[in-house]
C-alpha cells in the first residue's frame, strides 16, 4: 500500500507529462495538417467547382448578371443597348407594377434572348401575406409577362430573399438568389460598384443589381466589358443553377 501511495502520485505525474507532451505533438502534428488541408480544400474546391461548371469541357468562367425592380422606362432600354452591344444574356426579375407601357420593353428583353422572371407584383415580402394574397402577387405577374413573351414564366426572385416551398402555388416556380449583392440601389456611385465586384466576384456568381439607376446601368457596362477581357461569360441564371 505504502509502495503504491508513493508510486501513485510519481506514475500519474509521469502520466500527466506524457499527456502532456502527446497532446503539443498531436496539437502541432493536426495543426499542419489542417494547413494542409485548408490549402488542398481551396484548391480542391476550385477544381471540383470548375469539373462541375464544367461538364463538357468548357473552359469559360461563367456569370450571371441579374436586375431587379424593373423594367425602368428610361435606363432598363440604356442597359439593353449595351448588353446587345456586348452580346451578353442577363436576367430581368420583374415587377408586375412595372410592366403595363412598359410591354415593348419585356418583349424585346425576350427577343434578345434574355431571362425574364418574377419579382412579385407590388414588390412585397410574399412570407408576410396571407398564401392566397402572396400567390396572387406571384401569379398575376407571371400572367402578364406570359401575355407579352408567349413564355411561361418559372422563376422567381422573391423581395428580401423571404421565400418558402408553399409560394409555388399551383405552378412551379424555381427561386433564384444571389451570391454577390452590389448594393447598388444604396451606393449610387459607379466607380464604388465596379471597384467592388472586381474584387470580390468568382466563378459562377449570381450578382444582384437595378436596372433603375443611371449609375447601375454604367457600372454593370463596365463590369462586362473588364470581366470579358479576363474570359468570363455572361449567362442567363437558369444556365448557372441549373447545372
Ligand atoms: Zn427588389
Amino acid at each position: 500500500m505504502n509502495r503504491r501511495s508513493r508510486r501513485n502520485p510519481e506514475w500519474k505525474r509521469g502520466l500527466r507529462k506524457g499527456l502532456l507532451g502527446l497532446m503539443l505533438v498531436l496539437g502541432a502534428f493536426f495543426w499542419r495538417k489542417n494547413q494542409e488541408a485548408g490549402q488542398q480544400i481551396r484548391t480542391g474546391s476550385e477544381s471540383v467547382r470548375s469539373a462541375e461548371a464544367d461538364p463538357v469541357g468548357r473552359e469559360t468562367k461563367r456569370l450571371a448578371l441579374t436586375f431587379d425592380d424593373g423594367p425602368h422606362p428610361y435606363y432598363t432600354e440604356q442597359l439593353l443597348d449595351g448588353l446587345a452591344d456586348r452580346g451578353v444574356k442577363a436576367t430581368f426579375f420583374l415587377l408586375g407594377e412595372n410592366i403595363e407601357g412598359r410591354e415593348d420593353i419585356i418583349r424585346r428583353m425576350h427577343e434578345e434572348g434574355h431571362l425574364i422572371g418574377n419579382h412579385t407584383f407590388y414588390h412585397v415580402d410574399v412570407n408576410s401575406l396571407p398564401l392566397k394574397e402572396a400567390c396572387a402577387e406571384i401569379q398575376d405577374t407571371s400572367s402578364a409577362i406570359t401575355a407579352i413573351t408567349g413564355q411561361q414564366v418559372e422563376y422567381v426572385r422573391p423581395p428580401y430573399g423571404s421565400w418558402n416551398k408553399e409560394l409555388e402555388c399551383e405552378v412551379l416556380m424555381i427561386p433564384v438568389f444571389w451570391t454577390l449583392d452590389t448594393l447598388d440601389w444604396k451606393v449610387k456611385n459607379a466607380d464604388q460598384i465596379v471597384r467592388e465586384v472586381l474584387s470580390d466576384v468568382e466563378e459562377n456568381d449570381v450578382i444582384l443589381m437595378h436596372d433603375s439607376y443611371r449609375t447601375t446601368v454604367d457600372a454593370a457596362l463596365r463590369i462586362v466589358d473588364a470581366l470579358q477581357e479576363k474570359g468570363y461569360e455572361f449567362v442567363t441564371a437558369d444556365e448557372l443553377i441549373l447545372e
